[in-house]
Parts: C-alpha cells; structure tokens; sequence
C-alpha cells in the first residue's frame, strides 16, 4: 500500500456523502462552523481497512471513516 498522500489530503479528499457536500456547500454562511476542531488538530489516519478487492475504508483520527477509497480515486487524487 502507497503511502504517498497526507492524512490531510485524504481527509480533505473524502469521497463520501457527507464530505462531498459539505465541499459544494458556500461555507461563508455561518461563521461558527468555519473553524471546527478538526481543523486545528493535526490529521492522522489510524487505520485502513480493505474493502473487497478494490478499495479501502480510512478511519482519520476525527472519528471519521465514511469514506471509502477506492484504488481508481486514488490514482486521480495522484
Ligand atoms: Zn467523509
């Protein structure tokens, strides 16, 4: 396993659901949700888990772990 991207980058990079939309999403509309804790605590990936042949569940150290990373997004992400 390549371990070439950031845990930041993976985190910012999250192809699931919630993170999709929170990206789309104008943040500029309340000024509380701007700064949250995970983004002053630095990143880190505790674990990765295969999921089936093809892709890998990240679990981050902010409790995330919707995402699941398949091999193909992580060679556009490069
Ligand atoms: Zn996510």
């Amino acid at each position: 396993m390549k371990s070439e991207y950031s845990p930041q980058f993976l985190r910012d990079a999250c192809p699931c659901a919630t993170c999709r939309e929170k990206r789309t999403a104008p943040t500029d509309t309340n000024p509380l949700q701007v700064l949250q804790p995970a983004d002053v605590v630095e990143m880190a990936v505790n674990a990765m888990e295969p999921v089936g042949q093809y892709a890998y569940k990240v679990f981050f150290s902010d409790g995330h772990d919707s995402g699941i990373y398949t091999l193909e997004y992580l060679h556009e992400l490069g």
